[in-house]
């Protein structure tokens, strides 16, 4: 079992998550190079210990276990798995905080799926 980030996280890149992961294992982070150029954040499921810490951090609502991953975000289980072999050009995580959205940027960015 692993966690998953979906689609939502497109254009938000929110990184709560990123500060409560006990192992590190979401990126890119905000100092990262691919931070800019990445659409969305991705879980190693390789180095997932399926805390869940990170899933209700997500105000957009963007992280799921794998097996309740939406239908309509049925790719990103593979998707966060295959940007995961380019980990090496990932940094390790700083905590810089985040912006929380309201819940009608919440509503808003759902809308978009
Ligand atoms: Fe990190 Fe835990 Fe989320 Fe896995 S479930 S990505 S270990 S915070």
């Amino acid at each position: 079992m692993t966690f998953v980030i979906t689609e939502p996280c497109i254009g938000t890149k929110d990184t709560a998550c990123v500060d409560v992961c006990p192992v590190d294992c979401i990126h890119p982070v905000k100092d990262a190079p691919e931070f800019e150029t990445e659409e969305m954040l991705y879980i190693d499921p390789d180095t997932c210990i399926d805390c869940g810490a990170c899933e209700p951090e997500c105000l957009w609502e963007a992280i799921y276990e794998d097996a309740s991953v939406p239908e309509v975000f049925s790719d990103d289980t593979a998707l966060n798995a295959k940007m995961m072999d380019a980990q090496d050009d990932f940094e390790v995580p700083v905590n810089e905080g985040s912006d929380q959205p309201s819940p009608e940027q919440v509503a808003a960015n759902k809308e978009k799926w």
